[in-house]
């Protein structure tokens, strides 16, 4: 069961589903955890009491353990065991929570799959929801927190930092929404092909498009222990959110040198006016040492905006994502509809 992978640059091969074992649809869950010893088994217990409510679907639990400290591993081996449909991948380390859910997605099989949070944060019963609008024909279905029970510094802090990403990044991410999201399989299928390493998956899920829905939910306090998201590790996130998708901050370098130039030369003619204009109040030599100092200073931010706009380019150059995104071909030639693809 808990094997080591390494699963790092790779698209793992999803298992493919038992030939005759059901024709009812899997719903699978992916679940990263990290530390959650104390409260991992009722969050079991609760999503399972869940899941029982739809026995027309077939549902799958892929627990990613993300190289806790605690008795994580012990404690999710034990619900493996004892309950059918569970699955723990098992990390070498902590790679953190957006590599968790990649893998995750990865050895999910579901027609459709759910990434939720493992601390009773994101409420078990609000998941049925998503699946009833994935069967009303959504794609991709994406929980919106109308409230939330954080610290106010918390609260105050993601309020602030959705807003932002909305007004700079180049791609509509849906403001209060975290990784509490279904996909389909077509749509989860095209995600496991973003391989890059800086991953904010929850803006990656946004750019590809499709139908999605949202179903507003309440976000719950943690139920035991505490955020596994630091300050520190919070700010890593926020900033690899706009730094993946936008470059908005390296083309601010080439306008703060563009106006770095239009007040050098003012500055210039203002220190050239005095010299030629009041001789008497320039002190000698500060003419040139003015000149020099503003005219370098412009060329020099001019230059390092020029440099930016290049590695902005190479930068997404070296993300490789696929170019477009195909939803379907419809070809009445060959009888069918072709599956989503990518164009690379
Ligand atoms: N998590 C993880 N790896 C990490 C940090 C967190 O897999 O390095 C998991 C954690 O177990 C939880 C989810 O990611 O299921 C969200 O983490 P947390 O609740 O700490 O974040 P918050 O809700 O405070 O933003
Ligand atoms: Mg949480």
């Amino acid at each position: 069961m808990a094997t080591p992978v390494i699963r790092s640059n790779d698209t793992a091969e999803a298992p493919a589903p038992v030939p005759g074992a059901s024709q009812r649809r899997i719903v699978s869950y992916v679940l990263p955890v990290y530390n959650e010893a104390d409260g991992i088994e009722n969050f079991h217990d609760r999503l399972f009491q869940a899941t029982r409510k739809r026995p027309d679907l077939e549902f799958e639990f892929v627990y990613v353990n993300d190289g806790s400290r605690d008795r994580s591993l012990e404690i999710l081996e034990k619900i493996a065991e004892s309950c059918d449909g569970v699955r723990v991948v098992n990390f070498s380390r902590n790679f953190g929570h957006q590599m968790a859910i990649t893998a995750g997605l990865d050895y999910a099989r579901g027609d459709a799959v759910i990434v939720m949070d493992t601390d009773l944060q994101d409420p078990p019963e609000v998941s049925l929801e998503l699946i009833e609008a994935w069967e009303g024909g959504a794609q991709i279905v994406y929980a919106q927190r109308r409230s939330r029970k954080d610290t106010p510094m918390k609260r105050f802090t993601a309020h602030a930092y959705y807003r932002l990403l909305h007004r700079f990044a180049d791609i509509e991410i849906p403001v209060d929404t975290g990784d509490f999201r279904l996909m389909d399989r077509a749509t989860t299928d095209l995600l496991r092909s973003h391989r890059e390493r800086n991953r904010f998956v929850r803006g990656l899920v946004a750019s590809l498009g499709f139908k999605q829905a949202a179903v507003p939910f309440d976000r719950d306090e943690r139920t035991s222990g505490e955020t596994n998201y630091p300050l520190p590790k919070m700010l890593r996130l926020a900033a690899d959110g706009v730094t993946s998708f936008s470059t908005v901050p390296l083309k601010m370098i080439t306008r703060l040198g563009l106006l770095t130039v239009v007040l050098a030369v003012l500055g210039i003619l203002y220190a050239l006016g005095l010299r030629l204009f009041f001789p008497d109040v320039s002190v000698p030599g500060w003419t040139l040492l003015m000149i020099m100092v503003l005219f370098l200073g412009g060329v020099q931010m001019l230059s390092l905006g020029v440099i930016g706009s290049y590695v902005g380019r190479i930068y997404t150059e070296v993300q490789a994502r696929p170019l477009y995104i195909v939803e379907k071909v419809v070809d009445h030639g060959d009888g069918g509809q072709q599956a989503a693809r990518t164009g690379a």
